[in-house]
């Protein structure tokens, strides 16, 4: 390679690696791309091989293809939130199960007008089995509660998995594709009016595409007919605390509440 290729090259590869800090990616060389969307298995819960709380993510397996990214959008099954539960059962169908101490599946109202989806539990999710109970937890319990003026149980939370990944790293395409029908369940069984999606991650699953969180936060998206708000996730804005990040965060929750309670 020549010395201006080399030059433009690593230009390129400077621009790429600012671009994932912005979005809270943290990533060592060599490791994989973001894991966004990934494709939905069948509509009935597949069989498989096989948070985040502001700590460092671990390098990740292998790349993310297009393929990955589409959302060819299985079929819901309408349920209760015991019936997913149910369903769901002691799952082992992806290799996350091996490095949990509990499923965290859910909390909070199963008729939540507002319902937030973050990407997985971190180490003390893990230990409680209740989703956003440490640090980026008690950052998004005051946002709802002191922000929003909601008790916590007003709202619905969950993850796209339900189980702990490894070192908090981000899930995988094929973990998040095969958790993904309870996610959808649990979308359906409550049937939010607003969907706030917390992060990268969740934003593009639940969007079918890759999503730059940074750019899209604060702009209304659809999720199957529901209004979605994606905006940054809480360890995000632990780790980067700034005015400016809190005041967008605030900003996409109260917009999120107003539509909620307006109907629309
Ligand atoms: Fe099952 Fe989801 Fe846990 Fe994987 S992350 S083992 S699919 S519950």
């Amino acid at each position: 390679m020549s010395a201006p290729d080399r030059s433009t090259a690593l230009a390129s590869a400077r621009a790429l690696l600012e671009e994932w800090a912005e979005e809270g990616v943290e990533r060592s060389a060599g490791a994989a791309p973001v894991p966004a969307a990934a494709e939905p298995p069948a509509p009935s819960v597949p069989a498989a091989p096989g948070a985040r709380d502001g700590a460092q993510r671990a390098p990740v397996g292998p790349p993310v293809t297009q393929t990955d990214l589409l959302d060819p959008t299985p079929a819901l099954t309408a349920t209760t939130l015991d019936a997913v539960r149910a369903e769901l059962g002691e799952c082992t169908r992806c290799r996350l199960h091996e490095g949990r101490t509990r499923i965290v599946f859910g909390d909070g109202n199963p008729d939540a007008d507002l319902m937030f989806v973050g990407e997985g539990p971190g180490a003390e999710e893990d230990r409680q089995g209740l989703p956003f109970v440490g640090r980026a937890g008690e950052l998004l319990t005051a946002m709802i509660e002191k922000g929003l003026e909601l008790r916590r149980g007003d709202v619905y939370i969950c993850n796209i998995v339900k189980c702990r990944p490894p070192g908090n790293r981000t899930p995988l395409a094929d973990e998040a594709a095969t958790c993904r029908p309870f996610l959808d369940g649990q979308i359906a069984a409550v049937r939010p009016r607003v969907i706030v999606a917390l992060g990268k991650p969740a934003a593009s699953l639940l969007l079918g595409r890759d999503v730059a969180i940074t750019r899209m936060r604060g702009h209304w998206q659809d999720y199957r007919g529901i209004p979605l708000m994606p905006t940054l996730h809480p360890a995000y804005v632990l780790r980067q605390y700034t005015e400016e990040n809190r005041r967008n965060v605030w900003n996409d929750l109260k917009a999120a509440l107003e539509r909620a309670r307006s109907g629309d």
